[in-house]
């Protein structure tokens, strides 16, 4: 097996041990366990020959330059930041193997028609802020100012946070690579989808990412004692959202074939076993392939909540915190992806939509986009039970070889 196969699962581990959380793998943007994520990941970059930088939001980018004058940029990436409870390869993966990429260039001293950028984002799941892509929206140049204000569960706001990577967080905003300078992007990323497993395949191409929409639900009722407060007479917040709740799931089963809605973070108020809810908050996340028929969903269960709350006379707030289109991958890019997994003897690679966002989504804005998906075991993903075998990570780094130097013949 290729040498670099067994230092890829040894940093998976390493990085996997970086939390938080002593029971289980969780880093969010931000905290301590993502900055020593951070510096891990600069020493494996320099260990590689790149040259680093670190940029205002946290993320950081390995640089391998090209001599060609004008030279636009190549960018492999993925992300650090990981959910509560994580796994180790959702993100790690397509960032350590982007390092062993560039390595094995920069040990060749190849001449590169483009500058190689392998980029760590500081933060795709949003899990702290509830605003997904942080890293890549900045260096996409879509960095939006009103996220500064936006807070943690702990009240702390996004620009306070920030001042943990940069001094100057409106230097953001400097830190993108303008459009006109990409080539395009690339990225590698276990599928966290069943697919592969079904058919038993290590890899694929991905078409295209679904969109998606979050939504923050804020329920506001009445505290009162719950000994002393008749049922009749009461204004339970939380009864108004678990009512809800049970809709979104009607909701996303009756269209099962074109959508997924999920609620999966709640708060209450006061959160005490003998106080009736007086404030529920929840996130809404609704995705589909067919950003039309999102869109009309979103409506039908705002509607439904509405009703919901003027039947309980709950108060309600419907704040939508992102949208993200659906975003296709780059025809041209994919046909190379396509052609270096047939070099490596793979005929007829299948191709799936994605219905997890990726920073590709971001990146789309600016780039064309490509993306591999690698197999992991049972479609299982944000737990802790994540896996990719060495046989299909060793595949993806042919294929991303192959891949590399066809982007080269053809730059
Ligand atoms: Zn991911």
């Amino acid at each position: 097996m290729d040498i670099r196969v067994g230092r890829i699962i040894n940093r998976l581990e390493q990085l996997g041990s970086i939390s938080d959380n002593s029971d289980c793998l969780s880093r969010f943007f931000g905290t301590n366990a993502h900055s020593k994520a951070k510096d891990l990941l600069v020493l494996w970059m320099q260990q590689a020959g790149l040259k680093v930088l670190c940029d205002n939001i946290g993320n950081v980018r390995g640089i391998y330059k090209s001599n060609v004058e004008n030279a636009k940029h190549f960018v492999i990436g993925s992300h650090y930041d990981t959910v509560f409870n994580a796994g180790k390869f959702d993100g790690p993966l397509g960032i350590i193997m982007g390092i062993e990429i560039a390595q094995r260039l920069i040990k060749e001293n190849k001449d590169l028609p483009f500058h190689l950028n392998i980029i760590s984002f500081s933060d795709e799941e949003g899990s702290r802020f509830n605003t997904a892509y942080l890293g890549s929206s900045a260096l996409a140049g879509e960095f939006k100012q009103d996220w500064l204000l936006r807070k943690d569960d702990s009240g702390k706001t996004l620009s306070d946070t920030i001042r943990n990577y940069s001094e100057n967080f409106e230097a953001i905003f400097n830190d993108k690579i303008p459009k006109q300078d990409w080539l395009g992007y690339y990225e590698i990323h276990i599928e966290q989808g069943p697919v592969l497993c079904e058919k038993d395949l290590p890899i694929c191409l991905v078409s295209s990412i679904a969109s998606q929409t979050r939504i923050n639900v804020n329920w506001q009722g009445v505290s009162g004692h719950a000994g002393t407060s008749p049922m009749n007479l009461r204004y339970d917040a939380l009864c108004a959202a678990s009512e809800f709740i049970l809709e979104v799931e009607k909701t996303g089963t009756a269209y099962q074939d074109k959508l997924v809605a999920t609620v999966g973070k709640m708060n209450v108020l006061s959160n005490t076993s003998n106080v009736i809810p007086e404030l529920v908050c929840h996130s809404l996340d609704v995705r589909s392939a067919d950003e039309g028929f999102l869109n009309q969903i979103t409506d039908l269960l705002q509607k439904k909540a509405k009703q919901i709350s003027e039947k309980r006379n709950i108060g309600l707030k419907w704040e939508i915190m992102q949208t993200n289109p659906a975003v296709l991958c780059d025809n041209q890019l994919k046909d190379l992806l396509r052609k270096s997994i047939n070099k490596i003897g793979i005929t007829n690679p299948i191709e799936i939509p994605s219905g997890a966002g990726h920073d590709a989504v971001m990146i789309s804005k600016v780039a064309p986009i490509s993306m591999l998906f690698v197999r992991c075991k049972d479609g299982i993903s944000h737990n802790p039970e994540e896996y990719a075998s060495p046989e299909d990570i060793e595949v993806s780094l042919k294929v991303s070889d192959q891949f590399l130097e066809e982007l080269i013949k053809v730059n």
